[in-house]
């Protein structure tokens, strides 16, 4: 696990498979909801057609000129709607010629006096009150509501204007309305009915052996709710005459019973999409490839992620064993960034390299020529060939002195660049560390003055003191006799300022940015006895940027230059 490839390949696998989850779930729930919603319609739809065609059946004595009724009721909810007889002869039918065969199974049965068992209200047969009777009763209902304002009329299946939820106690609301008791008088239609309803249900009865007992009371009706019932709790047996009556007397008025198919208007049922095991194991296959896909889609990116890291570890390998050229090809992003970073390092190593030998080359050469006379001088004087006199001896001592100081210089050199160059810093008059240099420094044949204002700041004097002395010391040498060296100190804004200018031979344009690189010389022919070891102004912007400062160079060739150090006051 600790590959940053299985690794990263593990956790988009788990996120696409997390999402993948999540998003089957919710389409899945979703389109269930859709689904079940459809049905829903469906089947509100369905029943919705299935009453009109009830009504139909119970104000309709037969099928006969149904056509364009369920013609009208097929278009309004858009479906086929096909009748047959009990024989399966078709009796209405709303799809065309061409329409397609219908279903082997009927959706229901149309048959008003057996909807769910009961018999639909609007069957009302030889109930039906005829159109005198009906403009008379609503005369009287038109009366009644005129004497008591706060009653509405509802009109029952037969036509009758009623008041709805009537009590029989009730009924004294028109003591004051005599009217009320005119409106609810059985009309001669209504009597006729309810006579040969009586008449059936009593022949029921005495055919069942119950005849005698008064179970037909709400026959006689008073409160003509248009539910035509036997008494309360009278017997199943009692109950059931009442309904056979109540068929038999109704049977002639409505049409027969027809089967229902109920089809799209092209024929096939609407598709229900199914959700169950083979919609799960479809989801779960749907899913998986997905997953597949997005598994090959995040090893790619992976590994194109990783290709790069890997040119990088190879890279690194490459240069711990000592192999400068190793680059690596970056690209762009995060880890192309970190390849240029890498190729940059790579670089400056190769650079430091080049430096130290180039380093350690220039120590050899500049050791080699003191060496080689101190050398030459005592192996002649061993022969006997020169006179060990005090002459000979200031020479070798001055060699060796030379030696020493170049020797110092270097060590001073690595000091700053290994970073444990000590400095002393204490509170100091930077006048005084000028006129030391200065007096340190006098030469009879060139005019060398400092101009000072006092200026106070915390360096390590003697270190100030060999950074100053080693330009003081490079203007008295390349000035030629008669020149003049002057050394300024003053305050610039937040800065001591330390300016050594001469009048002496300037340095080429061309030159100007290698003064301060360590063994460089403007001359490459002079000896370190006629100029320095090429170390001192390396050392000395050491000395400077270690007292956080800097150090800079003006010059014009042949008319002199001017050295300026910046201290931080
Ligand atoms: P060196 O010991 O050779 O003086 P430095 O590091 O002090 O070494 O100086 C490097 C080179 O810069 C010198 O060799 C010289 O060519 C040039 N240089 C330094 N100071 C001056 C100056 N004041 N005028 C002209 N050339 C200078």
């Amino acid at each position: 696990m600790k590959s940053l490839l299985v690794r990263f390949f593990l956790f988009s696998l788990v996120i696409a498979a997390c999402s993948i989850a999540v998003t089957a779930w919710l389409a899945s729930q979703a389109t269930t909801g859709a689904i079940r919603q459809e049905q829903g319609d469906v089947l509100e739809t369905d029943a919705q057609i299935f009453d009109e065609l009830v009504r139909h059946a119970a104000t309709h004595e037969d099928w006969t000129d149904a056509k364009s009724a369920v013609d009208g009721i097929a278009q309004k909810y858009g479906r086929r709607i096909a009748l047959t007889d009990g024989n399966g002869t078709t009796l209405v039918d709303t799809g065309g010629e061409n329409a397609p065969q219908l279903p082997i199974t009927p959706k229901a049965l149309v048959d008003p006096l057996n909807v769910n068992g009961k018999i639909d209200p609007r069957a009302v047969g030889p109930f039906k009150l005829n159109d005198e009777e009906y403009r008379t009763l609503y005369a009287y209902a038109d009366q009644l509501l005129q004497c008591n304002n706060r009653i509405t009329l509802v009109e029952a299946p037969n036509g009758r204007p009623r008041l709805p939820d009537l009590g029989p106690g009730e009924l004294s609301i028109w003591e004051d309305c005599p009217v009320g008791n005119r409106l609810y008088t059985l009309t001669v239609t209504e009597k006729a009915a309810y006579g040969q309803l009586q008449a059936l249900f009593s022949k029921c009865l005495d055919q069942r052996g119950w005849s005698g007992r008064n179970y037909g009371k709400s026959l006689t009706p008073t409160t003509f709710d248009w539910e035509i019932t036997t008494v309360d709790g009278a017997p199943p047996e009692v109950v059931a005459c009442m309904d056979s009556s109540r068929r038999e007397q109704l049977r002639p008025h409505v049409a027969a019973p027809a089967q229902l198919f109920l089809t799209s208007p092209t024929g096939d049922e609407p598709m229900a999409i199914d959700l169950s095991t083979t919609g799960a194991t479809r989801i779960t296959l749907v899913a998986l490839g997905i997953l597949a896909l997005a598994g090959f889609a995040s090893w790619l990116t992976a590994t194109q992620l990783v290709r790069p890291i890997r040119a990088l570890t190879a890279a690194t390998k490459r240069t711990a064993e000592g192999d400068r050229t190793a680059r690596v090809d970056g690209g762009s992003g995060e880890i192309g960034e970190l390849a240029r970073s890498f190729n940059a390092m790579s670089e400056k190593l190769a650079e430091t390299e080049r430096q130290r030998q180039a380093m350690v080359s220039d120590v050899a050469h500049e050791l080699r020529t003191p060496l080689g006379n101190i050398t030459g001088w005592l192996e002649a004087t061993q022969d006997g060939l020169a006179e060990p006199d005090p002459h000979l001896i200031d020479m070798l001592l001055e060699e060796s002195l030379l030696l020493q100081r170049l020797v110092d210089d270097l060590h001073d050199l690595a000091q700053a660049d290994a970073g444990t160059l000590r400095l002393h810093p204490e509170p100091i008059a930077l006048d005084d560390v000028v006129d030391q240099v200065v007096n340190a420094q006098q030469n009879r044949e060139i005019l060398l003055r400092a101009e000072t204002t006092p200026v106070h700041v915390t360096a390590d004097p003697v270190r100030l003191r060999q950074a100053l002395g080693n330009l003081v010391a490079n203007a008295v040498r390349y000035t030629p006799p008669g020149g003049e060296v002057v050394v300024k100190l003053f305050r610039w804004q937040d800065e001591a300022v330390l300016e050594v200018t001469d009048t002496g031979t300037g340095i080429a344009p061309d030159d100007v940015p290698h003064v301060f690189d360590r063994f460089w010389r403007a001359d490459k022919s002079r000896s370190r006895r006629t100029g320095g070891s090429g170390l001192g102004l390396a050392i000395t912007r050491h000395l400077v940027e270690a007292h956080g400062g800097t150090v800079s160079v003006t010059s014009t060739l042949g008319e002199g230059s001017t050295f300026r150090i910046s201290l931080p006051a």
